[in-house]
C-alpha cells in the first residue's frame, strides 16, 4: 500500500532513485480545443518507491528543493525526455514540442542552461520541440536573475512558458517584466466561479496576452463549460483533465499516433506600428508617450458581438473623464455603462468605420458617470479611435479623448443667448441682425427671416440682400462703403435707406464691437420704420404691423 514517504527517506533513496528510474516522467497533452488536435505535452515527474509506492509531486519537489536535490531530478527528466523525442525521431514518428519544470532552484545554478544542452545536443533533439516552464515565483530572488537565465534560453531559441499564472499577486507585473513566449493561466487558481470575478481576471488576463501576442494555454481545465468558455474569450488551448490526465510514456505516444497534432499560432496580428511588449515596459518610449504626450489615452478591445472591454488607460485619461477613479476601478467597470443607447450607437458606429478604414476616427458622445467621490456628472468627449491590432473577432483600440463638455455648454449658451437675440427683436418694432465682419457672415433675426424671406445665415454680406433687392442698386455702393468702414473700425454708422423693391425708407442703424485688441469683430445692425417727422417723407411713418 502507498505511503507518504518523509524527508529523510526521500533523500536517502534519491540516488537509487535515479539510477533505478523509481523516478520516471508521465506526460499530459496540451490541445486545440477549437479542432481537437494535440498542440504539445508537459513532462512531470513520478516516483514510484518500490517499498511505498507511488509519491507525489506536491510532497517530495520541496524536499528536493530544499535540499538542493532538485536541479539532478531535473536534468535526470530532461534527458528522459530527449530520449523519448529521439526514438520518435528515429522511428520517423509525429511528435508535439515537450515543455518542462524548471524548478526556481534551478535558476540559481549556473550549470542548468549549459547542462541542458549538452543533453539536447547528445540527442539531437531540433531545439523547438522543448519548451521550458517556468513559475511566477521564479522572480522572486529577482527580476535580474531570472531574466538572465530567459535571455540565455532565448538565445538558444527555446520557447519559454509562464506557469502557474494567476496564482500571484504581482501576476501582470511579473508578466511586463519577463519576455515570456506563452502563458499558462490556472484555471483552478480562480476556482469555479467563471460568471464572477474569476472570469473577469481571466478574460482580461486572455486579452492582454492578445495584446501582447503571448498565447495563453489554460491548464486545470476539467469541465467542457470551463473549456467553452475560455474557447469563447479566445483561448483555444486547454490542458487538463477534460482532455488527460498526465499518462505514461506509452500511453502518451499511442494517443499522439491516434489524435494528429499541429503549432501553436500566434495569439493575434498587431498592426505594426505599435510595439506591444514596449507598451508594457515602463521605461519604454511607448509607455512615456502614452502617459506624457499624448493627453487621454485608453486601450481597449471591441468585440464582434458589441462588448468592449478597457484594457488600460493613462493618467491623462483618469483626469479628462475618469472622474477621480483608479485605473483598475475604470479597467473593471462596465464600459459601455455610462453611455445610453444613442451615445453607444455613435461610438459603435465610428468604431466600425475605424475597423474599416484602418484610419484614425473621431466622434463626439455624451457619457453619464458616477463615481463615489465625485458623484454623478454628464461629459461630453471627444474620441479619436484608431484599430492597432485584432485577432478573430476582437479588435483592439486607441482612444485618445478630450473632455470638451465646456466647450459644449459655451456653445449651448452662444446658441441660446442668440437665440434670445433673435426672440428679442421680435418685441421690438424694428429688424435686427449682425454681421461677422471677419467672415462677412450676416445672421438675421426672426422678422428679418419671414418678412423678408432671408436664411438663418447669409454668407458674403450685403451681396445677396443687394441681388435680391432689399437694398436697392442705387444704394449698393454706399452700403458697401458702410462695411468697409465698420470694418476699419467705425463705431457706429446710421442712416436713412429706402428698402426693398417698395423702396421704404428704413433708419438703418450699426453698432460694432471690438474684440480685447480694439479689432473690430461684430456689428450689429437694425433697421426701423422711419417716423414721422425723421425725414422729409410722412406717408411711411406708420408701424409695419
Ligand atoms: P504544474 O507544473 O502546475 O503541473 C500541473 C499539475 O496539475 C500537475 O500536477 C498535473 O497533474 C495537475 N493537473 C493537470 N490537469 C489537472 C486538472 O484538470 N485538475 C487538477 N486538479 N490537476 C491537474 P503534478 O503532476 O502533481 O505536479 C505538481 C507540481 O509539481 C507541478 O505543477 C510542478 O510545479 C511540479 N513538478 C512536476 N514535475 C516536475 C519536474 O519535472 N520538475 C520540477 N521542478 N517540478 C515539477
Ligand atoms: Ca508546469
Ligand atoms: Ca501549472
Amino acid at each position: 500500500m502507498d505511503r507518504r514517504m518523509n524527508e529523510q527517506e526521500l533523500i536517502s533513496s534519491f540516488d537509487e532513485a535515479l539510477t533505478e528510474k523509481h523516478i520516471f516522467v508521465m506526460y499530459q497533452p496540451k490541445i486545440n480545443h477549437v479542432t481537437g488536435r494535440m498542440v504539445g505535452a508537459e513532462a512531470l515527474m513520478r516516483w514510484r518507491n518500490p517499498e511505498y509506492g507511488m509519491q507525489y509531486p506536491s510532497e517530495f519537489i520541496p524536499v528536493l528543493e530544499n535540499n538542493n536535490l532538485i536541479y539532478r531530478a531535473d536534468i535526470f527528466v530532461f534527458e528522459q525526455i530527449c530520449a523519448m523525442l529521439r526514438k520518435r525521431l528515429d522511428e520517423k514518428k509525429n511528435i508535439v514540442p515537450i515543455s518542462f519544470n524548471m524548478s526556481r532552484v534551478d535558476i540559481y545554478n549556473t550549470n542548468y542552461v549549459d547542462e541542458i544542452e549538452n543533453i539536447r545536443k547528445k540527442y539531437r533533439i531540433p531545439v523547438k520541440f522543448l519548451r521550458v516552464e517556468i513559475t511566477e515565483s521564479s522572480a522572486v530572488g529577482g527580476i535580474e536573475l531570472i531574466s538572465n537565465v530567459l535571455d540565455k534560453l532565448h538565445e538558444l531559441g527555446y520557447i519559454v512558458e509562464m506557469d502557474d499564472f494567476g496564482s500571484g499577486y504581482s501576476s501582470l507585473n511579473v508578466l511586463k517584466d519577463l519576455p515570456v513566449d506563452i502563458i499558462k493561466l490556472d484555471m483552478r487558481f480562480l476556482s469555479g466561479d467563471i460568471g464572477g470575478r474569476g472570469g473577469t481576471i481571466i478574460s482580461s488576463v486572455v486579452q492582454m496576452s492578445k495584446w501582447l501576442n503571448t498565447p495563453v494555454i489554460a491548464e486545470g481545465v476539467e469541465t467542457i463549460e470551463q473549456a467553452d468558455y475560455m474557447k469563447s474569450i479566445g483561448c483555444k488551448y486547454i490542458q487538463g483533465y477534460l482532455y488527460s490526465k498526465p499518462i505514461t510514456e506509452e500511453e502518451f505516444l499511442d494517443k499522439l499516433d491516434s489524435m494528429g497534432h499541429e503549432p501553436v499560432g500566434p495569439a493575434m496580428d498587431l498592426i505594426s506600428t505599435m510595439d506591444a511588449g514596449k507598451f508594457w515596459n515602463p521605461e519604454s518610449l511607448e509607455t512615456l508617450i502614452f502617459n506624457n504626450y499624448v493627453g487621454g489615452a485608453a486601450i481597449f478591445v471591441y468585440h464582434k458581438d458589441g462588448h468592449a472591454e478597457i484594457l488600460r488607460v493613462n493618467e491623462k485619461y483618469i483626469k479628462e473623464v475618469g472622474m477621480n477613479q483608479t485605473e483598475l476601478e475604470i479597467l473593471r467597470s462596465d464600459t459601455w455603462a455610462c453611455f445610453d443607447e444613442k451615445n453607444k450607437e455613435i461610438f459603435v458606429k465610428t468604431l466600425e468605420k475605424a475597423i474599416a478604414s484602418r484610419d484614425e476616427e473621431t466622434c463626439e458622445t455624451w457619457r453619464h458617470l458616477y463615481s463615489d467621490c465625485c458623484g454623478e456628472d454628464e461629459i461630453c468627449v471627444r474620441s479619436f479611435v484608431r484599430m492597432i491590432g485584432n485577432a478573430e473577432d476582437q479588435y483592439i483600440f486607441y482612444a485618445m479623448v478630450q473632455n470638451i463638455t465646456n466647450e459644449k455648454k459655451l456653445y449651448e449658451e452662444l446658441y441660446n443667448s442668440e437665440r434670445r437675440f433673435r426672440f428679442a427683436s421680435e418685441q421690438i418694432n424694428a429688424y435686427a441682425w449682425e454681421v461677422d465682419l471677419a467672415t462677412r457672415v450676416m445672421k438675421p433675426c426672426f422678422r428679418c427671416m419671414r418678412d423678408l424671406n432671408l436664411p438663418p445665415v447669409v454668407r458674403n454680406y450685403p451681396e445677396p440682400a443687394i441681388e435680391s433687392g432689399i437694398f436697392p442698386a442705387d444704394y449698393a455702393d454706399m452700403y458697401r462703403d458702410w462695411m468697409r468702414q465698420l470694418e476699419e473700425g467705425v463705431g457706429t454708422i446710421e442712416g436713412i435707406i429706402p428698402l426693398t423693391a417698395g423702396r421704404i425708407p428704413f433708419h438703418v442703424r450699426y453698432t460694432t464691437e471690438f474684440d480685447e485688441n480694439g479689432k473690430p469683430f461684430k456689428a450689429y445692425g437694425s433697421a426701423a420704420l422711419v417716423v414721422d417727422g425723421e425725414d422729409g417723407n410722412p406717408d411711411n411713418s406708420t408701424d409695419s404691423e
